[in-house]
């Protein structure tokens, strides 16, 4: 397959890494600053930011763990935890579809959509 896709929740627990570590490097570059007070404070508060909002985004993968569904993957038999209807192992990033349909069809995130397609309902006229 060409294209690579990881699964959400792996997708989101490496933004919020990233969170934390933006969020010490800012501050870091703060320390440089110390001899300009006003400047420091606003590395450290932007900094502390960063990581206030990883806290967020690691409690929101906390809530949306509670929402997965634990299955074994066929490729790599190992059990992974799926959210929504198409998502990836998380081990070996194999596509994984709940819906029959699906089955076969090219991985695409938009099949996620909360707002399902009504064109096929308006035909019956
Ligand atoms: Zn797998």
């Amino acid at each position: 397959m060409a294209l690579k896709y990881s699964s959400k929740i792996n997708k989101i627990r490496s933004f919020a890494f990233w969170l934390i570590f933006a969020g010490f490097g800012v501050m870091y570059i703060g320390l440089i600053f110390k001899d300009i007070a006003w400047l420091m404070a606003l590395f450290m508060i932007l900094g502390m930011g960063f990581i206030g909002l990883s806290t967020v985004v690691y409690f929101w993968i906390g809530m949306l763990s509670t929402r997965t569904i634990q299955i074994v993957c066929p490729s790599c038999e190992k059990p992974t935890k799926m959210l929504g209807r198409v998502d990836a192992c998380m081990h070996c990033d194999q596509p994984l579809t709940m819906d029959k349909s699906l089955e076969g069809e090219e991985f695409d995130e938009k099949y996620n959509s909360k707002r399902p397609k009504k064109r096929k309902a308006e035909h019956h006229t």
